[in-house]
């Protein structure tokens, strides 16, 4: 797909994290150059990423690395649920399974509840605190109707320490089998919504937005099913040959976002 030049002007990037610009506690090479020049050269940037932790922690490594980032100007799986919820359900009461901190993150606007007849939304979140208490509580919960919501559904993830654990899948699929309902809503990529939300934050339509990103089944096909181009940087867990047999191929493939820089001079996009 071709970036539409509309009125000259800069298209909007959405910039991955984990796999992207770092890689466990290290940063990837030239990254900060490459978002140094994004922001100096006028390029709107969000970053989204589908760790449900908070947007303050990872603004806070970014300024720690001379790159003064807000909180707001990270986009994570949990404030994208956060703020749907708050749009069409803010009196809701929740019960969050099974992450403590990414439940804190809703504490000071939601009610939560531990009775399976009160529970409006049940939310699925990475298992760090998986335990058989929580799971039959969102069980009886949406067996009784209550509404079955995911921060996001990645299978699995790669720790700070640089080992891989099983993610929110996990919590998804274990709700899913036992009560025979299928998730309603996941706020991650590559969802709809979190599309709808970069649009905004960029003020730009899908056509201007490059979605920069290591994985394949999350930041590719983001782009792809909301008509935006991606950009696979081969940093991550994404790797080319997987790329050219994808169901969604990738629009570039850079070996790391150094290189991006030089593909947005290449578009004459800088
Ligand atoms: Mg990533």
């Amino acid at each position: 797909m071709s970036l539409s030049a509309a009125a000259g002007r800069r298209p909007g990037l959405v910039m991955d994290l984990d796999g992207t610009v770092w890689i466990g506690g290290r940063m990837i090479a030239g990254a900060l150059d490459c978002l140094r020049w994004l922001k100096e050269t006028g390029f709107p940037l969000v970053y989204l990423t589908n760790n449900p932790v908070r947007p303050e922690g990872y603004a806070s490594r970014l300024s720690m690395h001379g790159l003064p980032t807000e909180p707001d100007e990270v986009m994570t799986a949990s404030t994208i649920l956060k703020d749907h919820l708050l749009e069409v359900m803010p009196r809701a009461r929740l019960f969050v399974l099974a992450d403590a901190d990414v439940r804190a993150q809703f504490e000071p606007d939601f009610a939560f509840s531990e009775d399976p007849s009160a529970i409006d939304v049940v939310i699925a979140t990475s298992p760090t605190a998986l335990d058989h208490a929580g799971l039959t509580i969102a069980f009886r919960a949406l067996q009784r109707g209550a509404r079955f919501m995911a921060t996001n559904a990645d299978p699995s993830w790669v720790s700070p320490e640089g080992v891989e654990v099983p993610h929110a899948a996990a919590v998804i699929g274990a709700l899913e089998a036992s009560s025979r309902r299928a998730v309603e809503l996941v706020a991650g990529k590559p969802s709809r919504l979190a599309a709808e939300l970069v649009q905004r934050r960029l003020d730009r339509p899908p056509t201007e937005i490059l979605v920069v990103g290591d994985n394949l089944h999350t930041d590719v096909r983001f782009a792809s099913e909301n008509g935006m181009t991606s950009v696979l940087v081969l940093t991550g867990v994404g790797r080319r040959d997987e790329a050219a047999a994808a169901p969604h191929p990738p629009d570039h493939i850079l070996e790391s976002i150094a290189e991006l820089p030089a593909l947005l001079r290449a578009r004459s996009e800088a």
